[in-house]
């Protein structure tokens, strides 16, 4: 072939290439093709208008990294392989536009020749364009600004078709505020308009980025929370949100207070589908007004239960604080070279007069989210000097170690108030060991770090408790003036058996000596971890294996009978 005739072969070749991408350019649906590996070669501008992308943002990339669901598959690579065996398939498809819309579409991906495959998207959200809605504004909430019902259903759907198959909850609230008509008819619609736009900020502000807000209508709010772990996250969020509306709003000059009324809907298990949860939570909402205790509740009984119980207790620890319900167990703590005692670990319990004794481990949370930790801390702190005085007083050095919630940590007057609380039992604080979780120091690292000099000033000294359990990035105890890693329980339990357990255990041990400081194992429970720890150099230990934490009285007894060595400090 010369090369007139191959110029003119190319020229035909061109211009047929041209006329079929005009007529992709012209057809509705959305035509892509992709390369073996699934990246974008072309596109026609239907799919440029579906996905408000624009062709530079598109060809090269993969196929699968677009916000693309592919029905029934979760990852668009499983469906090229499905297409690469049987040639075709057909399906439905969610995705975002750049815009923030959802759209939808019929899907068929076609095998072409072996290195090519083919996609053909037929637009069939709401069979209206982008442009149209947009321009309409049908999907926002003239006065809040928020989407609409319309919206959420569709953005609802489509949250909902992400979690399937994933571990977690969607969670749907129904928010409505108490007597708006009331304020609506006694102050105007104007200021009734004013006072929903700024519901809306507050909602906005107070819920983390990724939540769907939405005005449902009237007075009624919809706030969907995708993909969370737990329920207790939901209803962290909820009575917090609760609490903050409860402040006032500032409108036109005028102070206006509003209560809302919440329900929650959880996908899956009180529903699958938009209408579903959100009645659900309309239900939920209408109980939680009935009951009317804690301003919202949840459509399933079980979830109701859990947290009046948790209602319930915390307003019995408020009795407990003021009837003198609790009370300290010590475990003494002993040194591995010498077997003296080298201290004890203060450790809270509940006197509870019909259920008798009960454990930190039920109720030390809900104090904690309560803030009724900085009193109970405080009754802490001041028995255990009392009870450390105590000891002094009959000659017995003990060193008492208590442990300090993160709370309390962020208490800017914690220092001040334990310096108090020393000079009005005439304690000596060098006797005083503070236990602070690891976890907690990175909460408030500059908070943490003030308060740690300082008590180190007044000669008290700190213990990490729990070391290994969370961060354990040993960075941060240069940053912090530390004597000493407490060896969690959970490695000590099967040191002889687990290769972890013993690895961890021993670094540990290693970490301390390196940075000067000491060791103490936790829960002891058995010779043969005894006889290891102190093969491999562990300073302290604790445990039932020497004894559990036992009242004052039994310790003092014990520690007199058994004539036990104190090492003073
Ligand atoms: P923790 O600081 O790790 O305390 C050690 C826990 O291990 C205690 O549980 C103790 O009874 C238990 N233990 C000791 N030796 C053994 C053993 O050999 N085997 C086993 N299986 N367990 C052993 P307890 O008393 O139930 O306390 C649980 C947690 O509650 C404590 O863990 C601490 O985090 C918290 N806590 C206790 N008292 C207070 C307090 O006064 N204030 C604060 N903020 N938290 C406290
Ligand atoms: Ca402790
Ligand atoms: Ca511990």
């Amino acid at each position: 072939m010369n090369n007139r005739d191959l110029g003119r072969r190319i020229r035909k070749l061109r211009n047929k290439l041209h006329i079929v991408s005009r007529i992709l350019d012209h057809m509705k649906e959305g035509i892509v093709l992709l390369n073996r590996e699934g990246r974008i070669i072309s596109v026609n501008r239907a799919f440029l208008k579906i996905t408000g992308l624009t062709h530079d943002q598109l060809y090269g990339r993969k196929l699968q990294n677009l916000d693309i669901k592919w029905e029934g598959f979760s990852s668009f690579e499983e469906l090229l392989q499905e297409v690469n065996k049987k040639e075709v398939w057909e399906g439905e498809i969610w995705g975002v536009h750049r815009d923030g819309f959802i759209f939808t579409g019929e899907v068929s991906l076609i095998k072409g020749d072996k290195d090519l495959f083919i996609a053909i998207f037929l637009d069939t959200s709401d069979r209206r364009s982008l442009e149209d809605s947009l321009r309409s504004l049908s999907h926002f909430d003239p006065i809040t600004g928020l989407p609409n019902r319309a919206l959420l259903y569709d953005h609802l759907s489509y949250l909902l078709f992400r979690a399937k198959g994933k571990k977690g909850n969607v969670g749907v609230i129904f928010f409505d505020i108490d007597n708006f008509k009331l304020i609506n008819d006694t102050l105007g619609h104007e200021i009734g308009d004013k006072l929903l736009k700024s519901f809306a900020q507050r909602l906005i502000s107070c819920f983390p980025s990724g939540t769907l807000i939405s005005r449902f209508g009237g007075d009624e709010f919809v706030v969907v929370l995708p993909l969370l772990e737990k329920a207790e996250d939901i209803e962290r969020l909820v009575s917090g949100f609760i609490k903050e509306a409860s402040n006032p709003f500032y409108i036109d000059f005028k102070k206006i207070y509003i209560t809302v009324t919440a329900g929650i809907s959880l996908y899956p298990v009180d529903g699958k589908d938009p209408q579903t949860l959100l009645r659900n939570a309309d239900i939920a909402m209408h109980h939680a007004k009935e009951y009317r205790r804690s301003g919202y509740r949840f459509f399933t009984d079980e979830l109701n239960i859990k947290i009046s119980e948790r209602f319930s207790l915390e307003s019995e620890l408020r009795d407990a604080l003021e009837r003198e319900e609790f009370t300290l167990y010590y475990q003494p703590i002993f040194d591995l070279n010498t077997d003296h005692v080298v201290g004890a670990e203060a450790l809270i319990r509940w006197l509870h007069p019909d259920r008798g004794i009960i454990l930190p481990g039920k109720f030390i949370e809900v104090a904690e989210e309560t803030d009724l930790i900085t009193s109970l801390g405080e009754w802490v702190l001041r028995k255990v000097c009392k009870d450390g005085k105590y000891f002094l007083d009959k000659g017995i050095p003990l060193k008492i170690a208590v442990n300090i919630s993160a709370n309390q940590l962020t208490d800017i007057y914690f220092t001040e108030k334990l310096r108090k609380i020393v000079e009005e039992t005439s304690f000596d604080p060098r006797y005083l060991e503070i236990e602070i979780t690891e976890s907690a120091l990175m909460k408030n690292k500059q908070e943490a770090a003030r308060i740690l000099s300082e008590l180190k000033a007044m000669g008290i000294t700190v213990a990490i408790d729990d070391f290994g359990t969370s961060y354990s990035s040993l960075n941060y105890l240069k940053y912090f003036p530390v004597d000493k890693l407490k060896i969690d329980r959970s490695f000590i339990g099967d040191i002889m058996s687990d290769p972890n357990d013993i690895a961890i255990a021993t670094t540990i041990i290693a970490i301390a000596h390196n940075l000067g400081l000491k060791s103490t194992a936790e829960g002891v429970e058995s010779e043969e971890q005894l006889v290891f720890l102190k093969l491999w150099q562990c300073d302290e230990a604790q445990g039932f294996y020497f004894s559990p934490p036992i009242p004052l009285s039994q310790l003092l007894e014990m520690i007199q009978k058994e004539n036990l060595k104190i090492r003073d400090v």
